[in-house]
């Protein structure tokens, strides 16, 4: 048995270890056999799903009744900590700097609580701790394997460094945003720096390209939706007397619904050939397809408030975020709800200072084995009335 001062204990000796030893998104090879051992010590049963090698699948109850998933990730960043911590990363140049450390932590902690009282459960609860969440391949390559099947509704969480530890963001609808990447290439015609009339400029056509770019969220999204556009990266030429042939961006697009989405893709292609047919340059626009939105299922949102309350926790409505989380991708087959937990952090997320107050530790084991309880209740409960009207 677990008093709660223990499962805090025990939950920081797992968080210090995943942080002591950072995997990258794909390569979470010790991270998933010591999360299999902490399981398997645990009697927890574990899945093997077709051609997953990163990653851990769990599931805890038995019998007929309904079957919920709680996902928590695992993979770490190229990032140099500049935590000083006495647990910091053990490895150059990559770190636990999005807290999947504190997430995997979490999520095993649920899994002791959902285990002590399985025989209360109605129902079953798959445990997914879930790989390349930062490459958003993770999700995907679980779903494709099966990691969803007889799964009623899912639910997920991300630390939140600006909200404070017991607090809990919960909100309906979207939550992150979708992030699409855009490649752009900009072909002129090359020719002496001096005179320019004898080709076609591609860094003024480019230029020309990126401030128009501008106009996208200004002027062409309603002031009720928003979206981000960023060009991150420009290059073209190689010295300072030659006109060069190419010109190079790339960047972001950041949106919350799939209309927003649409509209803001097909905005940019428009005004990226408009101006290159202006300017008399060939243009390749290439899409980067990210993860969608976040979108909370309504239907759900009364059981995770509940379930909070029940935790002992406050569930506050939060701002929605314009990163995004591949998370995304099981709501595209389930319904279901991501959560925000305050962890009162120093810095925002990938931030090489980055860190999670480990007192939300036990909280949010609580909170999440809180949430599979009341799903499952809510499942079971739907069954029996569908069965009564049915009767
Ligand atoms: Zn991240
Ligand atoms: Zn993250």
């Amino acid at each position: 048995m677990i008093g709660s001062e223990a499962l805090q204990e025990r939950l920081i000796e797992v968080r210090r270890h995943l942080h002591r030893y950072p995997e990258l998104s794909g390569d979470e090879v010790e991270t998933t056999s010591y999360l299999r051992s902490q399981l398997l010590a645990a009697e927890i049963r574990l899945l093997e799903l077709p051609g997953v090698t990163t990653g851990v699948v769990a599931e805890i109850g038995s019998g007929e009744g309904p079957l919920v998933a709680l996902r928590g990730d695992i993979d770490a960043l190229p990032v140099q900590e500049e935590t000083g911590l006495p647990f910091a990363s053990s490895v150059q140049g990559r770190m636990h700097a999005c807290g999947h450390d504190f997430h995997a932590a979490s999520l095993l902690g649920a899994a002791y609580l959902l285990k002590r009282e399985e025989t209360t459960l109605q129902g079953r609860v798959r445990l997914i701790f879930q790989p390349s969440e930062e490459k958003a391949t993770g999700a995907q390559q679980l779903i494709q394997a099966g990691v969803l099947d007889s799964v009623e509704a899912v639910f997920g969480l991300h630390n939140k460094p600006d909200l404070a530890v017991g607090e809990i963001g919960v909100r309906e609808g979207p939550l992150m945003a979708a992030a699409d990447g855009f490649r752009v290439e900009v072909r002129g015609r090359g020719s002496h720096a001096a005179v320019p009339d004898a080709g076609i400029d591609p860094i003024v056509a480019a230029s020309h390209m990126i401030t128009a770019l501008q106009s996208i969220v200004s002027r062409n999204v309603s002031a009720q939706d928003s979206a981000v556009i960023s060009v991150t990266r420009l290059n073209s030429g190689h010295t300072w007397n030659v006109i060069p042939e190419l010109a190079h961006f790339q960047g972001t697009i950041r949106t919350f619904q799939d209309g927003v989405r649409q509209k803001v893709r097909q905005q940019f292609e428009q005004v990226i050939y408009g101006v290159g047919a202006a300017f008399g340059v060939e243009v390749a626009i290439q899409w980067i397809d990210g993860p969608p939105p976040v979108d909370n299922t309504a239907e759900w949102i009364p059981v995770v408030q509940e379930a909070v309350a029940a935790a002992g926790l406050q569930a506050i409505i939060p701002n929605v975020s314009p990163a995004s989380e591949d998370f995304a991708f099981y709501q595209q087959h389930r319904p279901g709800v991501f959560i925000f937990v305050g962890t009162s952090g120093p810095q925002e997320w990938h931030h090489p200072a980055f860190d999670i107050d480990e007192r939300a530790l036990a909280p949010t084991a609580t909170v999440l084995a809180s949430i599979a309880h009341h799903a499952l209740k809510h499942l079971a409960g739907a069954r029996v009335a569908a069965e009564q009207t049915s009767g």
